[in-house]
C-alpha cells in the first residue's frame, strides 16, 4: 500500500511527488511513457523564475533526480482504470494508493505531417509562449482558428517579423474581441481557406507549403517556426465514471482538489486559465499538499 500514487510524471507529477516524498510519505510516480511531459520539446526553458537558461529535458530530469532523493519511486506502466476508491489497474499489475493525484498533463493535436515529429524542437513549436523568443525578427507561422491559435499570433506579432495565420476555414472560432486586436497588427496576415501541406528544410525548418482549398492556389512560405494550435487533448477517460470533467476533457477542480477526497489533480490536466510550467509545478505542491493533509487526518 503506497500512501499516494501520482499518475504522470510531467513537471506537475514530480513537483508533488518531491512534496510528498519530503514528507516522507510513501509515493510511486506512474507514467505511461517518458518522465518530463511536454517541457521535454522546449528547447530552452527561459521563463521558469530562477532558470536563466536549460534545456526542458534537463529541467525533467532534475526534477525526477530530485524526487528519488527524497524517496519517491517510479514506475513506466500506463493506469488503465480504477478498480475501487484505492485500488487501480495498469497494463503490468494492480497497485493500491490511499491517496491519488492526476497530473496526466495534456497532449497538444497534431496536424499529422508526414516530418511533423522530426522537426518538434527545430521550427515545429506547440507552445508559442514557450518557444517564440527565439524566432525574433524571423517570419513565422501559427496554425489554427481557436482562441489558441489567435493568441499565439499576438504574442508573437509583437516579436516577430512577420506572423502568417493559417486556418482551414473562412471563420474563426476565437473570440472577436481578439480577432480585432490581432487585425491592429500590420505584420499578420491571415491565410483562409488554408491547410498546411508539407513542412521542409535541412536541420531546421525553412519553408511550409500551404494549400487554398477553395482555389487549389499553393504558396510557399519562407518560415522558421510552424506553430501548432488545433487545440488539445487530454487523457481523461480512464476517470470519467470516477470524478468530474468537464465537456473540454478536463478534470473539474477546486484548487487541485475534485470531487472525492481522496483525488488530487494537479497541472495542465484540471480546469484552469493558465497552463505553464510555473503554474504546474504550482500545482504540484498544492496537490501533493492536499493529500499530505488527507492522509495525516485519515490515520
Ligand atoms: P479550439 O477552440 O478547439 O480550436 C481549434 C482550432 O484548430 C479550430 O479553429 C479548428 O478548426 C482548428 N483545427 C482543428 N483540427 C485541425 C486540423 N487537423 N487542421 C487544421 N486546423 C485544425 O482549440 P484551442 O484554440 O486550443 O482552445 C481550446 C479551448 O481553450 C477553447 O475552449 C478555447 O476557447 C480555450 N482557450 C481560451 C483562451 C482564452 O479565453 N483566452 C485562450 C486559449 C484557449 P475549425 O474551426 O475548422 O474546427
Amino acid at each position: 500500500m503506497y500512501d499516494i500514487i501520482i499518475i504522470g510524471a510531467g513537471p506537475a507529477g514530480l513537483t508533488a511527488a518531491i512534496y510528498a516524498a519530503r514528507a516522507a510519505k510513501k509515493v510511486l510516480l506512474l507514467e505511461e511513457k517518458s518522465y518530463g511531459g511536454q517541457i521535454i520539446d522546449t528547447p530552452s526553458v527561459d521563463n521558469y523564475p530562477g532558470i536563466i537558461d536549460m534545456s526542458g529535458f534537463d529541467f525533467a530530469h532534475n526534477l525526477l533526480i530530485q524526487a528519488q532523493k527524497f524517496g519517491a519511486s517510479i514506475k513506466y506502466e500506463q493506469v488503465l482504470e480504477f478498480l475501487d476508491d484505492t485500488t487501480i489497474k495498469t497494463n503490468k499489475g494492480e497497485y493500491t494508493a490511499k491517496a491519488f493525484i492526476l497530473a496526466t498533463g495534456l497532449k497538444r493535436k497534431k496536424l499529422g505531417l508526414i516530418n511533423e515529429d522530426a522537426f518538434i524542437g527545430r521550427g515545429i513549436s506547440y507552445c508559442a509562449i514557450c518557444d517564440g523568443n527565439f524566432f525574433r525578427g524571423m517570419d513565422v507561422a501559427v496554425v489554427g482558428g481557436g482562441n489558441s491559435a489567435v493568441e499565439d499570433a499576438l504574442y508573437l506579432a509583437n516579436i516577430v517579423k512577420k506572423v502568417y495565420l493559417i486556418h482551414r476555414r473562412d471563420e474563426f472560432r476565437a473570440e472577436k474581441f481578439l480577432l480585432n486586436e490581432l487585425k491592429k497588427h500590420s505584420n499578420v496576415e491571415i491565410l483562409l481557406n488554408s491547410e498546411v501541406e508539407n513542412i521542409n528544410g535541412k536541420e531546421n525548418l525553412e519553408d511550409i507549403l500551404v494549400v487554398n482549398t477553395e482555389n487549389g492556389e499553393k504558396k510557399k512560405l519562407n518560415v522558421r517556426a510552424l506553430f501548432i494550435a488545433i487545440g488539445l487533448e487530454a487523457h481523461s477517460q480512464f476517470m470519467e465514471d470516477i470524478i468530474d470533467i468537464d465537456e473540454n476533457g478536463f478534470f473539474v477542480s477546486h484548487d487541485c482538489r475534485t470531487n472525492k477526497e481522496n483525488i488530487f489533480v494537479a497541472g495542465d490536466c484540471r480546469t484552469k486559465d493558465l497552463r505553464q510550467l510555473t503554474t504546474a509545478t504550482a500545482d504540484g505542491a498544492v496537490a501533493a499538499t492536499y493529500a499530505i493533509e488527507y492522509l495525516n487526518s485519515h490515520k
